[in-house]
């Protein structure tokens, strides 16, 4: 049955917040709405942002009167799968979108939001671009983003608002007001980092020092070399975090908790901090990135673990380096789409059986 009061989507909302303000609008719980839309599906258990898989999606229509591509247009998947440059299976972690660490409704990473935007707004909501990794802050109001109610510490998590609570500004544990929040500048290292990845998936290329390559190859190149930030901070007394200080970039161990989360999990404040670190070293080349680590006598073993297709950009960095222990760096496949081929899962069957019985894995 459709919804006695329509709610139209606002512009680069996130599903997740227009179901939510769905829901308030009709004097409901979100958990309401959408166990009378979805029978048997229990839509909060996964990430709706990413997308409605094509079969829920009839429902939904009908029941907001939306046509199916406004869904289709807010759904994550498409940028998601620009940056990956693959075709992202539903039940994995997408690179450089920000996971919500679901177990049932409960979630350990909560929604990021920008204080001004939500007290400006005058439906308050959560934008689509929240969920990018490479968010840190509001380009429009300058600040850091948030995702942690300032009174109660609990994540933010707006679909367990209920129904008396009625605007998404809240927090759904203490009913906090979200937009009241502190505002904290944005350093001008993540947000140039931030700008940066932004025209890439906008433009399909990015910059890597004077070099311009394809929108996949630069989010895979950043995200090794986060990688690599991470670990000169967890070694900030070896060669590597040395040879990466020469280049006047900032990494030391109190810049972040030594949890092993991956990138997609940490808190905006964490990724910041590398994010700061990141810029520079991007706006240095694969060339100058190896000249500084060849100078210290890094190995490209001590870099990467010999694990995982690597993006040309990052071959071309660890093959100007002595190989070190570990065997040869090997090349991804650029834009891969549709399943892999028999032959590719036999042989990463067979690798990995190979590895059982040495018993690495
Ligand atoms: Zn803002
Ligand atoms: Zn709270």
């Amino acid at each position: 049955m459709p919804w006695t009061i329509p709610v139209p989507m606002l512009p680069e909302e996130s599903i997740s917040s227009w179901l939510t303000r769905a829901a308030l609008a009709q004097g409901c719980d979100p958990l309401v709405l959408t166990g009378a839309v979805w029978r048997g599906w229990r839509a909060w258990t996964v990430d709706v942002d990413r997308g409605i898989p094509a079969g829920h999606l009839p429902a939904l229509s009908n029941a907001s009167g939306l046509p199916k591509a406004v869904f289709e247009m807010s759904a994550l998947r498409r940028d998601a799968e620009l940056v990956a440059g693959r075709t992202l299976p539903a039940a994995a972690a997408w690179p450089w979108i920000l996971a919500l660490g679901s177990r049932n409704r409960a979630r350990r990473a909560g929604q990021q939001y920008c204080p001004e935007c939500l007290a400006q707004d005058v439906k308050p909501y959560f934008r689509r671009r929240w969920r990018f990794a490479w968010n840190t802050g509001c380009l429009l109001h300058g600040v850091m983003l948030r995702d942690r109610c300032q009174a109660c510490g609990a994540p933010v998590q707006p679909h367990r608002l209920v129904a008396e609570d009625r605007v998404l500004r809240l927090c759904a544990r203490c009913k906090a007001d979200l937009s009241e929040a502190g505002r904290f500048p944005l350093s001008s290292g993540a947000e140039a980092f931030q700008r940066k990845a932004d025209e890439a998936l906008g433009n399909g290329e990015g910059g890597f020092g004077g070099e311009r390559i394809s929108a996949s190859d630069w989010f895979a190149a950043a995200h090794f070399l986060v990688g690599v930030i991470r670990l000169a901070c967890r070694k900030d007394a070896s060669r590597m975090a040395d040879a990466i200080r020469s280049l006047g970039i900032r990494v030391d161990g109190g810049m972040l908790l030594p949890t092993g989360l991956p990138l997609e999990l940490l808190s905006a404040s964490e990724r910041q901090a590398l994010f700061e670190a990141l810029n520079r070293m991007l706006e240095f080349g694969p060339a100058d990135l190896a000249r500084a680590f060849k100078e210290f006598g890094v190995a490209a073993s001590a870099l990467h673990d010999g694990r995982g297709p690597l993006p040309s950009p990052v071959v071309e960095l660890l093959s100007a380096l002595p190989r070190g222990k570990r065997g040869p760096i090997k090349g991804r496949q650029t834009t891969r789409r549709g399943p892999r081929s028999k032959r590719a899962v036999m042989a990463a069957w067979v690798r990995l059986r190979r590895k059982m019985l040495a018993g690495e894995a």
